[in-house]
Order: C-alpha cells, then sequence, then structure tokens
C-alpha cells in the first residue's frame, strides 16, 4: 500500500521524440525523471491512456491494410482490449478492468474508429496512385531526436504528414484584447513541423502538406514553413543539450504550474512538486504528516495529516493499512484523490496511491 521513492539516478536523455517535445518543453524535469525511472510511471496511466494506445494499433493495421473490412476490424479490435485488460490484471491495475465499462463511451469511440476503414472504392483508387507508409520512423541524422510517423502518403505531386489523435485537437487562446480564439494546439503544430524537419533531413525534400486527424476523421490542416519546421528542429537539439547539461552540473529546475503537473505521472519523486504540494490545496493531491487515523464499522477507515496549519482529512481508504497509520506521524504524500466539496476533505479513488 505504501511506495517510497529510493535514490534517483539521473540520466542524459539520448533522444527525444516529436510528441514528446512539447511536454519537454513546459518541464524538462518531467523528462529527466521518465528518463530516471525507466520510462516506468510513478502513478497509474488512466484508462483513456490505455485505450488511446489500443485505437492507435488498430488504426495502424487499418493503415496498413491487415484490417480490411469489418469483420477483421471487430476480431482484432476484441484482441486488442483483451491484450490490454490482461496486461493491466499482471500489473496489478485490475481496478481498470473490464475496460469497456471503464473507458468512457468505449462503444461510440469503436464506432468512430470504424469510421476509418478504407470503402472499397477508396482502397481501389489507393491501389493505383498513392501510396501510404504508416509508422514510419524518422530520425535526425545525428539521432537526437526521433519518432515515428504515424501515416506519410505520397502522391505524384504531393507528400502528406498525417498525426491522428484521440482528444481535442483545437483550444481555446486569449488574443491579448481580452478577446478569444480557437486553434490547433500548439504543441501539435510543433510535432508536425519537427516531423516535417525530420522528413527533409532524411529525403531532402519538406512534405508539401502537415494535418491532423481525429476520431471522427475530421482533418485539420497545419500551415508552415520551412524556416519554421528548421527553427523547431534546432529549439528542440538546443532544449535536449541543456536538458541533459543539468544532469552534469544538478543544477535542476522545474515548472509546478497546475498544467504541467496535473498530469504527470512523476509527482511523487518531484521535489519541485512536493514543495507546491505543502501549501496548495487546489489539486487533487495531498501532503503532511499523519496526526491520527480512524476505523469503521464498514471496512473503511480516514486518515487525518496535518499540512502546513491545516488538519486535511482523507475518507474512503481501505482499512487493511489501519496499523500502518496507528501511532504514526510520518510524512506521507497521496495522489490521486476526490476533492469533497467541503473544504480540506478529500477520498480515496481506485487510483489513489501513497509515497512515503
Ligand atoms: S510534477 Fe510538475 S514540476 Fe515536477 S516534473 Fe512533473 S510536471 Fe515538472
Amino acid at each position: 500500500m505504501i511506495n517510497k521513492i529510493e535514490e534517483i539516478n539521473f540520466k542524459e536523455i539520448k533522444r527525444i521524440s516529436p510528441s514528446q517535445f512539447y511536454s519537454m518543453k513546459n518541464c524538462a524535469y518531467k523528462s529527466l525523471l521518465t528518463e530516471a525511472f525507466d520510462n516506468k510511471p510513478l502513478l497509474p496511466i488512466s484508462v483513456n491512456a490505455h485505450f488511446g494506445i489500443v485505437f492507435h494499433k488498430v488504426l495502424e493495421l487499418i493503415l496498413k491494410g491487415v484490417i480490411k473490412n469489418e469483420d477483421d476490424f471487430n476480431e482484432e479490435f476484441e484482441k486488442k482490449i483483451k491484450e490490454l485488460e490482461d496486461d493491466l490484471m499482471k500489473n496489478g491495475f485490475s481496478f481498470l478492468v473490464p475496460v469497456k465499462i471503464k473507458v468512457k463511451n468505449i462503444g461510440l469511440k469503436k464506432a468512430q474508429l470504424k469510421k476509418h476503414l478504407r470503402s472499397k472504392t477508396e482502397q481501389s483508387t489507393s491501389w493505383k496512385s498513392t501510396k501510404f507508409y504508416s509508422e514510419k520512423w524518422l530520425e535526425s541524422n545525428d539521432k537526437l531526436i526521433g519518432g515515428k510517423v504515424d501515416l506519410i502518403i505520397k502522391k505524384s505531386n504531393s507528400i502528406e504528414i498525417v498525426d491522428f489523435k484521440t482528444g481535442a485537437i483545437i483550444e481555446d487562446y486569449l488574443d491579448g484584447k481580452g478577446g478569444v480564439f480557437a486553434d490547433i494546439k500548439s504543441g501539435y503544430k510543433e510535432q508536425l513541423k519537427l516531423y516535417a524537419y525530420l522528413y527533409f533531413e532524411n529525403t531532402s525534400k519538406f512534405p508539401t502538406s502537415l494535418s491532423l486527424v481525429n476520431l471522427t476523421k475530421q482533418k485539420f490542416s497545419v500551415e508552415f514553413t520551412e524556416e519554421e519546421c528548421k527553427s523547431v528542429f534546432e529549439e528542440a537539439k538546443r532544449l535536449l543539450i541543456t536538458t541533459n547539461d543539468s544532469v552534469r552540473t544538478g543544477a535542476f529546475s522545474a515548472t509546478p504550474k497546475e498544467e504541467n503537473c496535473k498530469y504527470c505521472l512523476f509527482r511523487p519523486a518531484c521535489s519541485f512538486f512536493l514543495r507546491k504540494l505543502e501549501k496548495d490545496f487546489s489539486l487533487n493531491d495531498v501532503m503532511g504528516e499523519i496526526k491520527d487515523v480512524k476505523k469503521f464499522k464498514n471496512g473503511k477507515m480516514s486518515v487525518f495529516l496535518h499540512t502546513g496549519k491545516r488538519l486535511v482529512t482523507i475518507k474512503n481508504f481501505n482499512a487493511d493499512g489501519f496499523d500502518y497509520f496507528m501511532g504514526s506521524n510520518k510524512k506521507i504524500s497521496i495522489y490521486n484523490l476526490r476533492k469533497e466539496v467541503a473544504e480540506f476533505i478529500y477520498s480515496a479513488t481506485d487510483t489513489t496511491m501513497i509515497y512515503e
């Protein structure tokens, strides 16, 4: 029930992928923790993120022409869900199973994914005039930047790079005059520009278009110039070099902002985040000294933590861990809680984890 972080062995990052770049730009320390823990998250990945991997695997088989019709699709979809569930059970995440119940609107998502099947006409047209390259690996000459492109579509007079997204592609931005406008997420734009530059390094040609496609097959074009692609590429390389310099000097820095940390699966190992947690009650994590514990007849218990000048209550824990909390005044941090309406009261959830 209680997890511990041993000494962290920071390592230099050998290569970054275009899909990692934006996250690294927002907090390079997160990338260093990811590398130090060999990519093994310290907190559970959401079931939706797991489903996103299934989505990409099935989509890849459609694009490669392995899945040709509805029967192939249904068979492969069920197989991939089963593989995911076996994997989750093996790794102690049985609370995320059955996936079909835990993923919201999975029926709708499956139907949307099915729409990516090419019709017979599309298949025969494509066969004659277009070449599809799915999951194509591209890397820079110095191997510092590399990643797999979801799809490259080559026609006689065009080259299109396509990336598929399961979540929202558009978000709202402030225009500086008090107004709001909607645009493609900047991280996605930079990711595609990086792929474009990698494509150029590999073939001496830039693609003619860059596109993002969502679950409903809606396509969004990303405008670009060759200079922009080069500039993002150079920025990514500089970021990798300065991040690796911090491993050598030990002078780490991080950006513990809610939008960065909320989904960071390395929060328990981040000293910057833990310092923030000591004073910040806006998050779904808490940190403090154990003050008391109370066991109830329904097999549950509540834990009371002293954090700053506050007493925080966390309800709904299984009482199995009672002995650990009883009489202890250890400092612990607890992640993935649900905030109750009353201030400073939280409840444990399926994904709650405790670190000493
Ligand atoms: S918890 Fe926040 S500050 Fe710490 S590594 Fe993760 S994103 Fe960065």
